[in-house]
């Protein structure tokens, strides 16, 4: 299959007019959002869906995330829109924020992985919405990575993953939050955080109050154990590289880094200049979203490197800074090292 890529920054009504047609005949589009680019399909067509998995190589049992354009989408979607859901959606939405409720009978077991529940997001980019209302279509749409790998912030790392997949590559620049959206079920109450993402635990609990940290946000699931959200049992955002994270003061990290042959660190901005091994930054120490537009792109980079062994800086866990920590345990293997 020949891939064709559009620039939606620069011919806007053509990429529209395209995806649009080629959702509507159930073909999967890979579309840009705030957070990484999504790889998107007709919500309500199984076959179109099934379509999804085959071009990742996603397991079944892992659900999509069902994109909508407004408010009014919601209701269909969904057995009922729990109270907290409407305040959630009235303060953040559109955002990089994911709310699950329980489906209603639209929703395909195909899309929910078997679940009783579904997982919708209004993203914030302008482009990924005017996407669904060109198409008039809820979108499932996870990331447009082949599973296992990175998720891509930029049209080219699509590209790469999705060459001869499916048919459409929209190109709208590089994602603005860079790691995928934040993840909070609303099937129970108090309310249960799956995935931090762009719209932070504090800023969600100052609005709703308490909310559970599901366990999997930090630490690795005990093998056989059942994952609250499928997403999380399986190896994600993982480089080839050997990832370590070291949870150390920077000169200590820097003795380390020096201290053996073939380290390649993966530090903040400008710690680069002090380090004599090969290096890859990711963002700024004191600021998580910096970090977050990076780390991805940071992975790749260690790839395209040929980077073998990696030591990384530990980021700050509050605000943003979770789910960028949440990101770079997995790619570690959850390999941590406290010195
Ligand atoms: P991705 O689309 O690749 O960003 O991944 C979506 C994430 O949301 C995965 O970790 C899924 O397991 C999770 N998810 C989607 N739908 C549900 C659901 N109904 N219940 C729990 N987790 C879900
Ligand atoms: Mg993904």
């Amino acid at each position: 299959m020949e891939t064709v890529v559009i620039n939606i920054t620069t011919e806007y009504d053509k990429a529209l007019e395209k995806s649009a047609e080629l959702l509507k005949n159930g073909e999967v589009v890979s579309i840009p959002t705030e957070t990484v680019y999504g790889l998107a399909a007709n919500a309500l067509c199984e076959n179109a869906v099934k379509k999804i998995f085959v071009a990742k190589g996603r397991p079944s049992d892992n659900p999509l995330i069902v994109h909508i354009a407004k408010f009014e989408d919601l209701a269909p979607l969904v057995a009922e829109i729990p109270e907290k859901v409407k305040v959630m959606a009235d303060a953040f939405w559109p955002a990089p924020l994911t709310m699950i409720m329980k489906k209603s009978d639209k929703v395909s077991n195909v899309v929910s992985g078997n679940l009783p529940t579904v997982a919708i997001r209004m993203p914030k980019s302008d482009y990924a919405r005017a996407i669904i209302e060109a198409c008039g279509l809820p979108l499932a749409a996870p990331s447009a990575n082949l599973s296992g790998s990175p998720s891509p912030t930029n049209a080219k790392y699509v590209y790469d993953d999705m060459n001869g997949r499916i048919p459409l590559i929209i190109d709208g620049g590089n994602c603005e939050i860079g790691v995928e959206s934040t993840v909070i079920s609303f099937a129970e109450d108090p309310p249960r955080l799956l995935r931090p993402g762009g719209v932070t635990l504090e800023e969600m609990t100052a609005l709703i109050g308490e909310i559970v940290v599901d366990d999997a946000v930090l630490n690795k699931l005990e093998d056989g154990a059942v994952a609250s959200s499928p997403g999380m049992k399986y190896k994600h955002y993982a480089p080839s590289a050997d990832i370590t994270i070291i949870k150390s003061d920077f000169e200590t990290f820097k003795t380390l880094c020096e201290s053996e042959d073939n380290i390649t660190a993966l530090c903040f901005d400008g710690e680069n200049e002090k380090l004599s091994c090969k290096s890859v930054t990711y963002g700024d120490e004191s600021d998580g979203y910096s970090q977050s537009a990076r780390l991805f792109d940071a992975l790749r980079e260690l790839d395209e490197m040929g980077a073998t062994k990696v030591y990384a800086r530990c980021p700050d866990t509050k605000g943003m800074g979770l789910a960028v920590y949440n990101r770079l345990i997995r790619a570690s293997g959850f390999k941590i090292k406290v010195i």
